[in-house]
């Protein structure tokens, strides 16, 4: 099979090549690409052609034949990153989406591993798992879309991490296409695996720069009898007080703990258009949500609300109700992740991914809060976030701000990061976004070290180019 091109050969020589070898499915012209959303705020695509293999020799042939003619791949799973990873840095880009690489090739009851094609959306794994008495744990709002792939290659985290960690730790094994094409076959399907380097890492969470995810063996656990949910309304001096108390009284059961100032639920619930209700009637200084799950119904939900009842009467929470059905459970969860609501009523809100240690948290979100007012009064600051695991969501609004302006609040935002040695993406990535940031605030050897990796792994810049490093 010869897959060289001849010296002078067009883009359209080399997608009509791609077409013949892979099918008229497996290119999307430009014009159409462009029509597709990218992101939240409603930007698409660039008008690049979209490139569909549909199974791993193919995307191997077409890096391949993308890197013989000089042009670069943006690996695209369902477009729900939030840190512009498939804006196109160059112009001289093509897309490559595992839309048509969907297969659940297996579940394996007894072991617990679930076989697929990076393209699998992960509301799909969520459900095949289900109906197998399995639970595939890793689970964020961007469900219906967000792909296996796209969330290997961000190690998305989500709404269970204090619970099962972040993606890293459902992967037990990777299939990947090199920059130079070849395909790596590291799909072991155990826990336990210290045969040599855990090269699998190196692409968890490299966002599309080192290597193209393919397949992947993953961790399922048995699946929850039952979820006890509330919401919580807290004074900010004993959130650490409130999270020990949790996490102690409720014997490894609870499994997510998102906490929002009033901004936030303000926001979802006010006003005649609000999609939600307020939950709690009392104003508090911030909401927690919090979740229980477990294999005893009875038991566990007795234990959730004797544990509320004792922070209530040890005044370590202020209010609570328990979700008394799936409905009201539901509701309040939409509230939480209501995230297209947040971007449509802040527009271009400056949105930020942070993580701090838990103890300093209050102190931070005060300390920016100020700092923000100081320079612009009508700044409007919404923050919630998945808070047992020291991150938060921060969103900051002028009305447009300008390009300097959005500088400036960054400064604000990651001050009081660096200082707490927490980090300035704690889940989503770096892409393009927060791209110059990293870099400024990496140690040069830190960084230099990235550099490298990346020259090695990608020594043309094929993959993703301009992101990350
Ligand atoms: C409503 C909402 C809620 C969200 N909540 C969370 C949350 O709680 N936690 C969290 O971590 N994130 C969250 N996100 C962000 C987003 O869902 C994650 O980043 C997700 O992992 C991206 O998956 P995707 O398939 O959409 O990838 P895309 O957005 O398509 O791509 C993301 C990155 O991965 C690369 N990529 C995609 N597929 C592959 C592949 N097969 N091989 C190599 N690289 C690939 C892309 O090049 C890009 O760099 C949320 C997003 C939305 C819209």
């Amino acid at each position: 099979m010869n897959t060289t091109l001849e010296a002078g050969t067009g883009d359209d020589a080399v997608l009509a090549r791609i077409v013949e070898r892979c099918g008229p499915a497996a290119v999307v012209p430009a014009a159409e690409t462009a029509t597709r959303a990218l992101n939240l705020r409603g930007d698409t695509f660039a008008p690049l052609p979209l490139i569909r293999p549909g199974n791993t020799a193919e995307v191997a042939l077409v890096i391949r034949l993308a890197r013989e003619a000089g042009k670069s791949i943006i690996p695209v799973g369902g477009a729900t990153g939030l840190v512009d990873a498939l804006r196109s840095a160059t112009g001289r880009e093509w897309y490559l989406s595992l839309e048509r690489m969907r297969r659940i090739e297996r579940i394996e009851q007894d072991s617990r591993v679930a076989v697929v094609e990076a393209g699998v959306v992960l509301q799909t794994l969520q459900e095949a798992a289900a109906e197998r008495g399995l639970l595939f744990a890793a689970d964020l709002g961007g469900r219906g879309s967000a792909t296996v792939g796209g969330m290997i290659s961000t190690n998305a985290g989500g709404e269970r991490v204090l619970r099962f960690g972040m993606m890293r730790e459902q992967v037990l094994g990777l299939e990947v296409v090199t920059a130079g094409g070849e395909v790596l076959d590291l799909m072991a399907e155990v826990l336990k695996n210290n045969a040599g380097y855990d090269l699998k890492q190196l692409f968890i969470g490299s966002e599309g720069t080192l290597g193209i995810v393919t397949r992947a063996a993953l961790r399922l656990r048995p699946a929850f009898a039952g979820h006890h949910c509330a919401m919580l309304g807290i004074d900010l001096d004993h959130l650490p007080r409130a999270l020990a108390s949790l996490e102690r009284g409720l014997g490894g059961t609870l499994s997510a703990c998102e906490l929002m100032w009033p901004e936030f639920i303000e926001l979802m619930t006010d006003g005649a258009d609000a999609p939600h209700r307020r939950p709690l009637g009392t104003r508090c200084e911030a909401y927690l949500l919090v979740e229980a799950e477990g294999g005893d119904p009875e038991g566990d939900h007795k234990r959730f609300v004797e544990v509320l009842e004792s922070m209530l009467e040890g005044d370590i929470i202020r209010d609570a109700t328990v979700a008394q059905s799936e409905s009201e459970r539901q509701a309040f969860w939409a509230i939480r992740n209501d995230i297209p609501r947040l971007a449509r009523v802040l527009g271009g809100a400056v949105g930020f991914d942070v993580s701090v240690p838990i103890a300093t948290m209050a102190a931070y979100v005060a300390e920016l809060r100020a700092a923000v007012a100081q320079e612009w009064p009508q700044a409007r600051v919404v923050v919630f976030g998945h808070v047992a695991d020291n991150n938060l969501h921060v969103a900051v609004t002028l009305g447009p701000e300008t390009e300097a302006q959005a500088k400036r609040i960054a400064d604000c935002v990651y001050r009081g990061v660096t200082a707490r040695r927490g980090s300035i993406s704690a889940e989503h990535g770096i892409g393009l976004q927060k791209r110059d940031a990293l870099h400024a605030r990496l140690p040069a050897p830190v960084l230099a070290l990235m550099r490298r990796l990346k020259s090695s792994l990608d020594p043309d810049g094929v993959l993703n180019p301009g992101k990350v490093v």
